[in-house]
């Protein structure tokens, strides 16, 4: 069996994520490792979590598991501001390592519910960053409705002229496309961004993965199965007629799936290592890989500054 890998220029770890993994490793430097809890996944990669969780970050899912005196850091998704008030209540350092692009979602948020507009929030129900971004709406929460898919827009009945959306930074950048049209073409007057708040990253990495799909038998995507981002990679790609596996590392790999391929496409979501992409390239090589070709154009990601308190 030989076959080529096809692997996209605009692939794996973000700006956000690289800050949030830079926020929670400074802060272990900074404040020592018994101090310093991490409230839910820094970001959703099972291979980071461990690695942080190796060098003494503690990840916890509730502030109450939070001992006095510690070290607190929001992850790369959000909080909402009854998390936060709660946090400073108890008197913890608080660092947060929400991503800049998500805390400008968060803003808006906060200045709708000021001017007490119904908000409508597409996004995945239950996502950490959804939680986080219908928690800075501080009034009426019968005012915010989050939503999925273009025939959700028909389920909603809101003041239009009165009225803001927001939607989640990772979604189908297609899927979204056509609920925000919808959502437009129902409610003229909505206020919202141009087009949606999917980010750079999200939307350069799906387009590299849908041209890797049109090129490829089967492609595969480094990233964990709780990744908002990584699944929707693994989406575009099906959506292309291309069989697609999103894996954590090559331990996950099935060798059925090579079976009559000449092309393997492989990407990463936005919050897996690098080293994860080398993992599977090895194992690869080892099953015929005859050699690796980089496709598509680089991705354009910014640079976060640290937080202050680090
Ligand atoms: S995917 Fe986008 S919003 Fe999410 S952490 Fe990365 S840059 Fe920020």
């Amino acid at each position: 069996m030989s076959f080529q890998i096809l692997l996209a220029s605009a692939r794996g770890m973000c700006a956000g994520v690289y800050r949030a993994i830079n926020t929670v490793e400074s802060a272990l430097k900074k404040y020592g490792k018994e101090r310093v809890y991490v409230l839910h996944e820094v970001v959703h990669n099972a291979h980071v979590v461990a690695d942080l969780r190796a060098l003494g970050a503690h990840f916890v899912d509730d502030l109450s598991e939070v001992p006095e005196g510690s070290v607190l850091i929001f992850s790369a998704h959000g909080v909402s501001c009854e998390v936060e008030n709660k946090a400073r209540e108890l008197k913890f350092t608080i660092i947060d390592a929400t991503c800049p692009v998500v805390t400008g979602i968060h803003r808006k948020m906060n200045l709708a519910s000021k001017k007490g507009q119904e908000v409508v929030v597409i996004g995945h129900p239950g996502h950490q960053e959804v939680i986080g971004t219908i928690g800075q709406y501080q009034g009426d929460k019968s005012k915010v409705h989050v939503i999925v898919t273009e025939d959700d827009v028909k389920s909603l009945d809101i003041d239009g002229d009165n009225a803001f959306f927001a939607t989640q930074t990772t979604l189908s950048v297609d899927e979204t496309r056509r609920t925000v049209q919808a959502l437009k073409a129902r409610y003229p007057n909505i206020q919202g961004p141009r087009q949606d708040d999917t980010c750079n990253a999200t939307q350069e990495r799906q387009n590299a993965v849908r041209d890797l799909a049109n090129q490829c038998d089967i492609v595969i995507i480094a990233g964990s199965k709780n990744s908002s981002n990584s699944n929707r990679l693994r989406e575009v790609a099906i959506s292309q007629n291309t069989k697609a596996y999103l894996i954590d590392d090559s331990s996950q790999f099935d060798k059925n799936w090579l079976i009559g391929v000449n092309k393997v496409g492989l990407t990463a979501g936005a919050s897996a290592p690098g080293y994860v992409i080398d993992d599977i390239i090895n194992y690869l090589k080892e099953q015929g890989a005859t050699e690796v070709i980089t496709v598509g154009p680089q991705a354009h990601d910014r640079v976060f500054p640290l937080p202050k308190e680090i």
